[in-house]
Order: C-alpha cells, then sequence, then structure tokens
C-alpha cells in the first residue's frame, strides 16, 4: 500500500485533499450506497473562550472537503461520529466539542447526520481477554474513514490514527483503558476496530497537546489505507521515531510489522522537507505554580494512568486555586492524581484527587483523600481550600 503525503498550497483544502486520495487509491472498495463513517479527532471544545479549533480537532473544513469528494464520486450515504470527553461540570461532552468545531452548522448545510459514540449502543470485544465496550455504528460500519489531526499527546506523545480510535469506546471502558495499560490498549484497539482510510489532518501540528492553544501552520495532509503507515509518517512529521511512540511499537509486534519508513512508498513530497518538531511534554503544572509564584505545592502533568476526567477537572480546579491564592506558600504538600505515588512520609499533605489516587496513596499517613470518578471540580475546589485554611 502507498501513503500519500500532500502539501496544501494558497489554502485550497479541497484540491489537496482530492490529490492525496487519489494517489493512495482512498476510495478504492467504495461502491455508491455503502454506509460510510467518518470519524474525526473530537476531543472536546477549547477550555479558553477565545481558543481556536486550529490543531485540537479535525477541522470542519478538512471534514467538508471530504464530504464534498465523496459526494463527487457518488457516495452519498454519510454520518460523522465520534464520542468526546464527557464532564458535565465542565459542560463538557460530544455536542458541545461539536458546536465548539463548527460541526453543527456543517451538518446542517450538507444535511450529514452527526452521531455522538458516547451514547451507544456498544458491543463488548474482548482485547487479550480484558472486555471493551465499541460503538456499534463502528464495528459495523462498512466503509470507516478515520480522520485524526497532526498532534502531540502528553501520554502517548503522538496521537495520530491509533490514538484516535479511543473515540470510539464507551466511557467506562476509556476510564479502564487508563486503569489497564493505556499504551497496549490503544494497540489492541487498533487491532480490534476496522479502519478502511485514515486521512491525517495536519493543516495545523499541536504542540503540547492534545487540547492545547500551541498550534503550528504546517498545511500537510497524509492519507493511506494502512493506519499503521500513515501514524509512522505523522510521527516522523513530528520529529519523533516511532519506535520511540510506545503503542506504534506494541501495535507493530502485534500485527508483526515493520515500523520501517524505508518499507514504506510513500507519493508527494519529502518528509523532511515538511517535518517540524513539537514537543508533547505538558509543562502547564509547573507554568502555572511559576505564573502565580505558588510554593509549597509539587503537582506532575497526568501520567498514562490518568484519564481525561481528572485531568481536566484538575486544570479547571488549579486555575482557580493558584488564582486565588497568588504568592502563597504552602510548606510542602503533593496534589496526585491517577496512580500518581508520593513514598515521601515527610510530605505534609498529599491530597489525593480521584478514586485511583485515593487507593494508590492509601497507606501515607497525611493523605487528604477527594474521592470520585472523576473527582468532582466542586469538591476539589472546597477540599483545597479547607486544607489552604489549615497550613497558612
Ligand atoms: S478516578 Fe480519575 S483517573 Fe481514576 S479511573 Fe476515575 S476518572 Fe480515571
Amino acid at each position: 500500500m502507498a501513503v500519500a503525503l500532500v502539501k496544501r498550497q494558497d489554502d485550497q483544502t479541497l484540491a489537496a485533499l482530492r490529490k492525496a486520495i487519489e494517489a493512495c487509491g482512498g476510495f478504492e472498495g467504495l461502491k455508491p450506497g455503502t454506509k460510510i463513517i467518518l470519524k474525526p479527532n473530537m476531543v472536546m471544545r477549547g477550555f479558553a473562550p477565545d481558543q481556536l479549533p486550529n490543531g485540537m480537532v479535525t477541522l470542519a473544513e478538512t471534514m467538508e472537503s471530504m464530504i464534498i469528494l465523496l459526494r463527487e464520486h457518488g457516495y452519498n450515504d454519510i454520518t460523522i461520529a465520534d464520542g468526546s470527553v464527557i464532564h458535565p461540570e465542565l459542560k463538557l461532552n460530544t455536542n458541545t466539542a461539536y458546536r465548539w468545531a463548527g460541526y453543527n452548522e456543517l451538518s446542517q448545510r450538507l444535511n450529514v447526520p452527526l452521531i455522538d459514540l458516547n451514547e451507544g449502543p456498544f458491543e463488548t470485544v474482548y482485547m487479550e481477554g480484558f472486555p471493551i465496550k465499541i460503538a456499534k455504528l463502528i464495528t459495523e460500519a462498512e466503509f470507516l474513514i478515520n480522520m485524526p489531526v497532526l498532534k502531540t499527546h502528553n501520554q502517548t506523545k503522538v496521537s495520530l490514527g491509533l490514538k484516535n480510535l479511543k473515540g470510539v469506546i464507551a466511557y467506562e471502558s476509556k476510564k479502564d483503558c487508563h486503569r489497564h495499560d493505556l499504551m497496549r490498549s490503544i494497540a489492541l484497539l487498533g487491532r480490534a476496530v476496522k479502519v478502511d482510510l485514515t486521512v491525517l489532518d495536519g493543516t495545523y501540528g499541536l504542540q503540547k497537546g492534545p487540547t492545547s492553544a500551541d498550534h503550528h501552520r504546517m498545511d500537510i495532509f497524509v492519507a493511506g489505507k494502512d493506519i499503521l503507515e500513515v501514524d509512522i509518517v505523522g510521527s516522523w512529521l513530528l520529529g519523533y521515531n516511532p519506535a520511540e511512540i510506545e503503542h506504534l511499537r506494541i501495535y507493530a509486534e502485534l500485527a508483526e510489522r515493520s515500523l520501517s519508513l524505508e518499507k514504506i512508498e510513500i507519493i508527494g513530497e519529502e518528509i523532511n522537507n515538511l517535518a517540524k518538531p513539537l514537543d508533547w511534554n505538558a509543562t502547564w503544572t509547573k507554568d502555572l505554580i511559576t505564573l502565580y509564584k505558588i510554593k509549597g505545592i509539587s503537582i506532575e502533568p497526568p501520567d498514562p494512568t490518568c484519564c481525561s476526567g481528572c485531568s481536566f477537572g484538575i486544570v479547571a480546579t488549579l486555575f482557580k486555586f493558584f488564582q486565588q491564592n497568588v504568592g502563597k506558600d504552602f510548606g510542602n504538600m503533593a496534589l496526585v492524581m491517577g496512580k500518581q505515588k508520593v513514598t515521601d512520609p515527610s510530605v505534609r499533605k498529599v491530597i489525593a484527587l480521584g478514586k485511583c489516587a485515593c487507593e494508590t496513596n492509601g497507606s501515607h499517613p497525611n493523605i487528604v483523600k477527594v474521592p470520585g470518578c472523576p473527582a468532582g471540580v466542586k469538591h476539589m475546589t472546597e477540599c483545597l481550600k479547607v486544607v489552604a485554611d489549615e497550613i497558612i
């Protein structure tokens, strides 16, 4: 199989996408009447009121061009489907993400249904004996077009075709992936879901993703019928050798495939001419501490054991809490989430945010538990206030 690597010229998304699809034979196997599912990367709406969707979600313009191309070929049974981060307190769900990214307007104008995969129904699939619920719309799709973004990710280093498939599973299964083994789960999911075509929207590349505003204009489309090949090319475009991306390494091992670029036929541009190394390593916790001149609190960014519910709740909580406590010294306090563990018994307060952190740090003598799965923003805020009043 071949991977098309196309540079968008003069903002002409449709022309670039057409070139990419033709070069890789992307629509081969399609027949009029085939039920087509388009799976964007609709991770969530932007946090900041003025945040742009660039690099964070598959752009509406890219999605529109794909629909136009399919219809040009007479393929009219098209549905857009994804399942975003769910966080009721923060009003994060698939519908707020679709609206923010311009998909509602697109759906009405082009008369294409928008589906929230979080609502099911689901089919239980066993991955190495571990049950995972995959949306039936996906397991029963006749032709699945996976449309990720060219982005880095603070837990998986890159988020491309394979990582984008996490949006097709139930919310509880997403949590299970983090509790179990995130990288292996992504690789196994890639083996469980049949993808017919992957089209990577690299209009922008995202640094310190998956939801930052640090987007970089790249004007690239990568398309191919083989998800691994597209991800290998995408990794190099972001400056990463795929061998250092754990979920890609595991997938290749399970599929008995190579990660070597030399084995891929690339049609179009040279990777070296388009690549832009982007940093994956999130530093927002340290940045916030520096910004608000906070002392005596340690907090690491969420590791792969922490899922989006806890991660985003903590971002929202800390922003407010630090704004209200500028320049304060908390002595020696640690905030933990997921399975992050504090082993030093001299830490004065270990604030365990969420059920996983409470269980992992249960034996610490100075633990303060904020249970919940995920931990609620209101609950975290109240707890931090009580502890702060005690310490300061
Ligand atoms: S407590 Fe948080 S990190 Fe643990 S499973 Fe629940 S949402 Fe995920």
